[in-house]
């Protein structure tokens, strides 16, 4: 299989700040490997702590003017109403409608996933847009019954500057989520995209320029998470970071927003299970069970990495899983079969390492999708595993994966699915399967995780729907209009006038 070089349609080395697109500071570039066929893809800006600095500035600009004070909001963007602001989100939104296909494709490149996945994710990109910007003038504060002679009443006020870190699995659904609700609320935004995958969020910033977003609302400045991302989630004029990614780095940034004292919304990784019932429609089931654990080639954050299977029909589960798993089709991610490659060799090692555990323990593989002849050879490619009975407790039940790999689990009875289903360090997504629905009631109510699907399962789905995790899987709500408090604060005034 012969892959062509492929065209970038912008120049992809440069940093997006108050409405500049330039070279950074450091004048490198980092390589962006394509993985797929493991050549460079694309050059992009090795941005460091000046770049950040000068983005930070640009945003305060943005919303308080130059030599504008904080609070004031006399600056291009700052002075904007919250239904103008909504109006250019939902330009943004027809503009990434209208350009969908090119921004599946470069997400399709540059992550290694189906186009079909990466079109998909450029209509929730839009769907984020159209849902924010809709909601830009909705968001009302309260009068409050207080002492006789006074009104007292809440305002919801933008931060200010918000840090925006997130990573390479999706990039596009991530941004609309983070960067649209903020903006929806009027803070300014200095975007930090993952190293590994970031020519979305550049395309993305144009989209946004295109709309007429002014000048430093929106900054990005691609680089190393230890450099541009630990600037940016150090800086003292932040004043809300949203990240996306790992518990270890997650842990990092709540330590730098602990020193800056400023609040922070952490979605960090899984170890999601899904319940299956005996009286569970599996039909329904099975193609949500195998989707959910190898979309994105199992790197997303609600994988449904875990499934628990109630005894009387394990087999059954086993069986008809590992036919589906033989039947998926591998390839390069323009050829949008069912799975593409992970995202970097790195990932490769990582998740062979688990599939050596597999073997070490003697677990019982149910099935491996066969890895087609001519696929490129640099490509970083992992067969989808189905490993059965695994034991609660075992590291493949326990430590978030992040490739296509699924562990099935028997289980007797409710009581024994939960204490399974709850018994990891996360807790972000779960899916149960009954036709029984007090039982689906009341296990969604008693499992540890930010979401339950009840007979459906949307691994990162439903733009609507508040999410976010407890536990290890982080804390603050994104998505929904949830979202729209988080990245907006509170004031509250009390006026006496007898
Ligand atoms: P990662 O934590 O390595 O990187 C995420 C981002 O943080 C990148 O932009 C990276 O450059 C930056 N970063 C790295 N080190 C940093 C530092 N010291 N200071 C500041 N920023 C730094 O994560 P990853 O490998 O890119 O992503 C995989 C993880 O993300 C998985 O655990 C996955 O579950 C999680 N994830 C969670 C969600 C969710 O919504 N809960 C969604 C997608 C991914």
């Amino acid at each position: 299989m012969h892959t062509p070089p492929h065209t970038m349609p912008f120049d992809t080395t440069q940093v997006l700040i108050g409405g500049r697109w330039q070279a950074p500071a450091s004048g490198q570039t980092l390589p962006l490997m394509n993985p797929s066929d493991g050549t460079e893809l694309a050059r992009i800006a090795r941005g460091t702590a000046a770049d950040i600095d000068a983005a930070v500035r640009a945003a305060q600009v943005a919303l308080e003017g130059e030599g504008g004070t904080e609070g004031e909001r006399a600056g291009a963007w700052g002075r904007l109403t919250a239904a103008e602001r909504g109006r250019l989100l939902l330009k943004m939104s027809a503009l990434v409608l209208e350009q969908a296909d090119e921004l599946a494709r470069l997400e399709a490149l540059d992550v290694g996933k189906p186009l079909k996945q990466g079109r998909a994710d450029a209509v929730a990109l839009a769907r984020y847009l159209e849902f924010y910007g809709g909601a830009a003038d909705k968001v009302h504060g309260q009068t409050i019954p207080f002492a006789n002679g006074y009104t007292a009443l809440t305002l919801r006020e933008p931060h200010g500057v918000t840090a925006h870190i997130v990573p390479w699995n999706y990039p596009m659904q991530i941004i609309g989520r983070s960067v649209g609700a903020a903006l929806a609320m009027g803070n300014a935004c200095v975007l930090k995209p993952a190293e590994e995958a970031c020519l979305t969020a550049l395309a993305f910033a144009r989209i946004g320029q295109a709309a007429g977003l002014p000048d430093g609302a929106l900054n990005v400045v691609p680089g190393l998470g230890e450099e541009a991302g630990a600037a940016l989630s150090a800086h003292r004029d932040v004043r809300h970071i949203s990240f996306t990614g790992s518990v270890a780095v997650g842990t990092l940034i709540q330590t730098a927003a602990a020193k800056n004292a400023i609040p922070v919304t952490l979605e960090l990784g899984g170890k999601s299970p899904q319940i299956v019932f005996a009286d569970a429609d599996l039909d329904t089931a099975l193609p949500f069970l195998v989707n959910a654990g190898i979309q994105n080639a199992g790197q997303t954050c609600s994988a449904a990495s875990r499934i628990l299977v109630q005894r009387p029909v394990f087999d059954e589960v086993v069986r008809r899983m590992a036919e589906r798993y033989r039947a998926l089709r591998m390839a390069p991610a323009l050829d949008d079969g069912d799975i593409g490659p992970v995202i970097s060799q790195r990932q490769r090692e990582i998740v062979q390492g688990y599939l050596d555990l597999v073997r070490d323990s003697g677990l019982h593989v149910a099935a491996q999708a066969p890895l087609p002849p001519g696929l490129p050879a640099g490509g970083y490619w992992v067969p989808p595993t189905l490993v059965a009975d695994v034991a609660p407790g075992h590291r493949l039940e326990q430590e978030e994966i992040f490739g296509p790999v699924q562990a099935l689990i028997p289980f007797e009875d409710e009581r024994e699915a939960l204490r399974i289903a709850n018994g990891t360090p996360y807790g972000l997504v779960a899916g149960v399967w009954t036709r029984d629905g007090s039982r689906a009631l009341r296990v969604a109510r008693k499992l540890q995780c930010g979401q339950v699907f009840v007979n459906n399962y949307g691994a990162g789905g439903g733009i609507e729907l508040p999410f976010g995790g407890v536990k290890h899987s982080g804390h603050g709500r994104e998505k929904g209009f949830e979202a729209l408090y988080g990245f907006s604060v509170l004031k509250t005034v009390a006026i006496k006038h007898d």
